[in-house]
């Protein structure tokens, strides 16, 4: 076997390298091979570290002076480290060694280069152990001589009481582990940071850049609490940016060592990072996250303009949810709080004020944090006026996530404890996108991007796709944000949010002979969407409210006690079996068509048999309407009617609209809004796909439109899979559009291109 050299440079090492070279000198070696902008560096491998083991004669003297040693036992740990530690200083470095480190440091420059010495640890016989920030790392080391005290004092780190004690706890043979040196231009960073290129939670495509001025020691060590930056890779966008207050920054302190200094005025408050450096960043971390094959943990450098990547190592965080490095940075100067799921995007700070009841919700003010078990239809007044919403409850499609996206309000769901952890009064901040709530307040940049009507408006709408892509909208309060996305129309308006928004139930209108007021509510709520959607088609969705929403309104004392109200009394077999309700609906419609919106068409919810089409649309001749000349169609909310879709469209339907929300949750058998089971609750999960394959290929077989209005539609890769799978529209949360128009117009290029291709090919 050929025998591994004292030096090894970065351009010679490969990944295979490991046990010469320590994790970080291979990690650092694999990514200069692949051209990302390293600095210079070599290595002083593991195998130099044994031979000065053994040429000093110290090897066995150190294994045995702790050969027995109780690591539980403090003082007799700290005793023996330091004894160890101290032979390994003492002992004098053979002299071809320092010859040859000597003669490499030359190589990097010819004037005295500041670089930074950093052990790289490692075990013959497991090359992939982490032993990361267990030994030590000398920065600002300048000349041949302190470089040499440097290398020693590395060597020496392994043993520290710390990593010993690590060592011993995983069943480590000390005598097999080795420890590398990497010896590295020291770049003098005037910002650096960390970055993760994907969640380090979730796995998502998101890539989460920290950052502060100084060395990248400030952010890594949580000295400081450092700017947040997200970069959604899918819209390659600059998502959300949470701009610190950076008090310190650590810089170079003369020719050996660090220092903290203060950050002065305004810089403390100032964006660390542009637009423009994050892309990059994010850049150099898809090209070290897809060489790898799998998402990292990046430490990062800019000088001058120049970025530099540091080091790069596997995230082992993604699936089991713990804290990570960068992370705990964040934890340690901005404490994570509570976690949940991210359902509205934006970041807000304010008071928490916790909702037990909804008449509680009067003492709810402007920029409070709302935090409630979950939120109710009646609450949506209160949450109108709050800076962000927490529930203990919920999923990404229940009534909070549906309401809280639509109002542009950031929001966190299935918290589990929010009511209980967090108290009224505590200032805290909530991230929506990433679903935290840390404590204080954290000063953040401008609302998410993605929330904005800037961002779907002009811009964006001018790519036109074959495919169309709508909005959908549950209060009218939103619809001039909405059209202000450029969307094609309105693929589904949920009305029950307006009724239940009156704050009593219909059967209370008709039974306090107030049919005309519920009428004129739902007609003029209506009226506004229809108006900000001239020309463009507004799918209307019949009433759809469980009947434990309607509960706590004015004669809400009536409604029936169900075990399972998602299976129960609501959507069209409510309707269909409470005429009046439906009439009443029915006449706001009619109304409306009057007026002239024949962009007005109508949907039906929770249908599982063709016959209640046909017996919703008989009743609706009933009511007056010419039913062969309005638009109505149905919801695929139930497998039933996925599975029947043919004989629906013999019934008459104009289009189908897909109702994922429900639909997973009555394929899976898991209800949509229990924490418990959010994670079971896939949308792509391949039975999902099929029913939903299968009744597209009817749709287009009868030219049929066939749209989806859930959640699922607000999923880039979703939407992929459903223009390619032939879907004619696809209605997407306000939020989501710019994303949804891009990722449908590249699938729509790619397949024509596939088809020339093929058709060129032939
Ligand atoms: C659905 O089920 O996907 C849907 C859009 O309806 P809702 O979320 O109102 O049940
Ligand atoms: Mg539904």
């Amino acid at each position: 076997m050929k025998e591994v050299p004292n030096i090894l440079w970065l351009e010679e090492i490969r990944k295979e390298d490991i046990p010469s070279v320590g994790g970080k000198g291979a990690s650092l070696g694999e990514m200069a091979s692949i051209g990302l902008p390293v600095p210079k560096a070599f290595v002083v491998t593991a195998q130099a570290f044994r031979r000065f083991l053994v040429e000093t004669g110290i090897e066995k003297k150190i294994f045995a002076s702790y050969e027995k040693l109780d690591v539980e036992n403090n003082e007799a740990l700290e005793k023996a480290a330091s004894g160890a530690k101290n032979m390994v200083l003492k002992a004098k470095m053979p002299a071809i060694l320092k010859d040859e480190i000597r003669k490499a440091y030359k190589k990097m420059s010819a004037e005295d280069l500041i670089v930074a010495v950093r052990s790289s640890a490692t075990a013959e016989d497991l090359p992939d152990a982490s032993f990361a920030g267990q030994q030590e790392t000398y920065l600002n080391i300048k000349g041949e001589s302190a470089l040499l005290t440097a290398v020693q004092m590395c060597w020496a780190s392994l043993y520290g009481a710390r990593a010993i004690y690590y060592r011993a706890k995983q069943g480590f043979d000390d005598h097999s582990v080795n420890i590398a040196v990497v010896v590295q231009q020291l770049v003098h960073s005037e910002k650096a940071g960390v970055m993760f290129t994907s969640h380090p939670i979730t796995g998502e495509p998101l890539t989460i850049i920290e950052g502060s001025w100084g060395l990248g020691e400030a952010v890594v060590s949580g000295t400081v609490s450092p700017d947040k930056y997200i970069f959604d890779q899918r819209s390659q966008k600059v998502m959300d940016v949470l701009v610190s207050n950076k008090k310190v920054e650590i810089i170079a302190d003369g020719d050996h060592g660090t220092k903290v200094v203060e950050v002065t005025g305004a810089r403390q408050d100032t964006r660390v990072l542009s637009d423009a450096e994050i892309d990059k960043l994010a850049m150099y971390g898809k090209i070290a996250e897809d060489h790898y094959g799998i998402p990292q943990d990046v430490e990062w450098s800019i000088v001058g303009g120049t970025i530099y990547i540091l080091q790069s190592r596997p995230i082992t965080t993604i699936g089991n949810r713990k804290e990570v490095k960068g992370m705990s940075s964040v934890k340690q100067s901005a404490t994570i709080i509570l976690k949940g799921q991210g359902a509205a995007p934006g970041i807000a700070s304010g008071r928490v004020v916790i909702i037990r009841d909804v008449k509680d919700t009067g003492s709810v003010k402007a920029g409070d944090i709302l935090v409630t078990r979950m939120t109710n239809p009646d609450m949506v007044p209160a949450m109108r006026k709050v800076a962000a919403i927490v529930t203990d409850e919920g999923g990404m499609t229940c009534h909070a996530a549906i309401v809280s996206r639509e109002l542009g309000t950031p929001a966190v769901v299935g918290t589990k404890t929010a009511t209980h952890i967090l108290k009224t009064g505590q200032m805290v901040t909530v991230d929506g996108e990433m679903g935290l709530i840390y404590e204080g307040e954290i000063p953040h940049a401008a609302p998410a991007a993605a929330a904005t009507p800037q961002q779907g408006g002009a811009g964006p709408a001018a790519i036109i796709t074959a495919t169309s892509v709508k909005v959908n909208v549950s209060i009218p309060e939103a619809a001039v944000r909405a059209a202000a996305t450029g969307a094609d129309g309105v693929g589904l308006l949920r009305i029950e949010h307006l009724i239940l928004g009156l704050n009593k139930t219909p059967g209370w209108f008709i039974a306090n002979n107030k049919e005309e007021d519920f009428v004129r509510e739902l007609h003029d709520g209506i009226k506004i969407v229809l108006d900000a959607f001239p020309g463009k088609p507004v799918w209307v969705r019949t009433l759809d409210a469980p009947t434990d929403e309607f509960r706590n309104m004015m004669g809400g004392e009536n409604e029936p006690h169900e075990h399972n109200p998602m299976l129960g009394w609501r959507g069209i077999r409510r309707d269909l079996q409470s005429q009046d309700q439906f009439r009443l609906q029915v006449e706001s419609f009619k109304r409306l068509w009057k007026e002239g919106y024949d962009n007005l068409g109508i949907m039906f919810p929770m249908v599982s048999h063709p016959d209640q089409f046909v017996a919703a649309k008989a009743m609706m001749k009933a009511f007056g309407v010419d039913v062969e000349n309005v638009t109505l169609g149905i919801m695929i909310e139930i497998p039933s009617s996925a599975i029947m879709i043919e004989e629906f469209i013999r019934c008459g339907i104009k289009f189908a609209s897909f109702g994922t929300n429900d639909l997973v949750q009555y394929t899976l058998a898991i209800d949509r809004n229990n924490e418990n089971v959010a994670d079971m609750y896939q949308p792509q999960h391949p039975a999902v796909l099929h029913l939903i394959h299968n009744a597209i290929q009817v749709c287009r077989e009868y030219n049929v439109e066939c749209s989806i209005c859930g959640q699922a539609g607000s999923d880039p890769k979703m939407a992929m899979w459903l223009v390619e799978h032939g879907i004619s529209s696809i209605s997407a949360n306000i939020d989501a559009i710019a994303k949804i128009r891009q990722a449908v117009a590249r699938t729509e290029k790619r397949i024509i291109l596939e088809a020339a291709r093929n058709r060129d090919a032939e």
